[in-house]
């Protein structure tokens, strides 16, 4: 999501606003005190691996890291029967009994931002809630301003933060040293490109541009190495959609925009009601569903757009999850995780207002919910095809707005694609490996981190439920289960997370998340009811 804009001057402005007063700025993630390790030999033993590949579950296995590295992943017997304790690997210098644990690749989400000082100032509160569910690696799109974005980058790159890995895209125009202006032209677009990649950004977020502009932007990230990823906004979208932009050389379409704009049957333009308006934001996010029935599933332009999609290499980050409480508001504004994890001031920016972006429910119906639940029908049913073509779908969140809480809602991005028709294998696939090899494509280098197996880096889940079973598991509130006495008890949640080597109690970094919103409720009071 993003602030709402009309225009790439705008942009220009709203990004030098938010990087003026420090006062406002968000606050950097505090120095590491959580977390044990690296070790020189760590090993965990006796678990179920899913290895992120595809691959089925396996175990039991013990897995070896020296430092932050996987060095061995060794089979080590049979279910049901005892471990020849003579084909474990040696002794580490620390160990992990695993058994009758899941081990998985940590989780990558590739559209992540770090909240924002109005709504969620304090970094840690985000990064804790992003690795307790299993996090290691971000795509800050961005994470925040420029500066602010690779800073990070470096410190989580050097351990000294409690925090995932950060892949830092930024938006055209951003940087306090860019003394070019606004990006209007296509020679200043390239500018800013060569700009922000000699600052050491992986890659551009964009927009729907205008196509000259579009085309310089995407041209010379490739040429200088960097990602792309654009959230084709409805503003633009009539001259940008996503086949246009696939044939430009974008590498990710975020969200769905611009997707169903390039296979309408009867229009070119959206058929809007005519008393439309994109600032009055229920017309903005009500409106855009109604696309379901614009497109004809498994018609010839469907399946067209389909085979050159993934003839053009498009990856598909979906972010399902954040336009889920359409679907159903109720259930997404009654979150089981609100009342302990949710800090009052990033509910007050999802309580309905006319002014806050994600936060339009300013009379949503029956009829609203209905038509959002039809255009996940078809959406899912494209995402679902799209991978059983060979297409690349990854998991990104998009968290802090529309009710949705940061790891808690990249959680139900894993329940979506399930919903869409993947097998949670390849739900894990999808947020694991193919996450790790969106980001890698541009550079033309194989990941080092997605997968458990030597040589990758120890970005690591232990959980002691059975993930494939019930995504929910992985909720930091858990899974409600009735147990041998019918009394209903939460089950799962993370054990642990490791990164780069770091073992990480997530439940103890809940706890820290917990303890920081019963300090914000002491000073700005509970989460207001309406
Ligand atoms: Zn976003």
């Amino acid at each position: 999501m993003r602030y709402i804009f009309k225009s790439t001057f705008l942009i220009f402005i709203i990004s030098n606003l938010f990087s003026q007063s420090d006062k406002k700025s968000l606050v950097p993630g505090s120095n590491r005190s959580e977390g044990d390790g690296p070790y020189k030999r760590m090993v965990i033993r006796g678990a179920t691996l899913i290895n992120g590949t595809g691959s089925p579950p396996i175990g039991p296995v013990d897995i070896v890291i020296q430092d932050n590295r996987i060095t061995d992943v060794r089979s080590v017997g049979y279910p049901g029967v005892p471990i020849n304790e003579d084909r474990r690997p040696k002794k580490g210098d620390y160990e992990i009994n695993a058994s009758g644990h899941y081990v998985m690749p940590g989780f990558v989400d590739l559209h992540a931002h770090a909240g924002s000082p109005q709504k969620a100032p304090e970094t840690d509160y985000v990064y804790k809630l992003w690795l307790a569910h299993g996090v290691t690696t971000v795509r800050g799109v961005g994470l925040g301003p420029l500066e602010f974005s690779l800073t990070e980058k470096v410190r989580s790159a050097k351990n000294e933060i409690t925090a995932p890995r950060i892949w830092a895209y930024q938006r055209p125009g951003q940087g306090k040293d860019w003394k070019g202006g606004a990006i209007r032209d296509p020679q200043n677009a390239r500018r800013w490109v060569r700009y922000a990649a000699s600052k050491g950004v992986d890659g551009v977020k964009l927009v729907s541009y205008d196509p000259d502009i579009m085309g310089a932007l995407i041209d010379e990230a490739i040429k200088q190495k960097l990602g792309t990823t654009a959230h084709l906004g409805q503003m633009g979208v009539a001259r940008m959609n996503t086949v246009d932009a696939a044939r430009l050389g974008l590498g990710t379409q975020t969200h769905f925009y611009g997707l169903f704009e390039s296979m309408y049957e009867e229009n070119d333009i959206q058929p809007y009601p005519v008393n439309m308006n994109y600032n009055n934001e229920q017309d903005r996010f009500s409106q855009v569903a109604h696309q379901w029935k614009l497109v004809k599933p498994n018609g010839k332009k469907w399946e067209s757009l389909k085979k050159e999609l993934i003839a053009l290499d498009l990856t598909m980050d979906p972010t399902m999850n954040i336009y889920a409480a359409g679907r159903n508001v109720m259930y997404a504004r009654n979150a089981d995780w609100h009342e302990k994890y949710t800090l009052p001031s990033l509910w007050d920016f999802y309580t309905p207002n006319r002014k806050a972006h994600g936060s339009y429910w300013f009379d949503w119906t029956t009829h609203d919910e209905i038509t959002w639940k039809k255009f996940y029908q078809v959406w899912m049913q494209f995402l679902n095809e799209y991978k059983n073509a060979g297409g690349r779908v990854t998991t990104g969140s998009d968290s802090g707005f529309i009710y949705k809480l940061f790891g808690f809602a990249y959680i139900e991005e894993l329940e979506l694609l399930q919903e869409a028709g993947f097998h949670p294998l390849e739900v894990i696939r999808a947020a694991t490996l193919h996450g790790a090899e969106t980001l890698h494509k541009p550079l033309g280098t194989k990941p080092d981190f997605g997968i458990v197996a030597p040589g990758y880096l120890a970005d690591l889940i232990i959980i002691s439920e059975n993930p494939l079973s019930n995504f929910k598991v992985l909720y930091g509130t858990g899974a409600i289960r009735v147990n041998q006495n019918n009394e209903p008890k939460r089950v799962g949640g993370i054990k642990y997370t490791i990164k780069d080597g770091i073992v990480y109690d997530a439940k103890k970094l809940l706890k820290d998340v917990e303890d920081m919103v019963n300090k914000a409720k002491k000073e700005d009071g509970e989460l207001k009811k309406y």
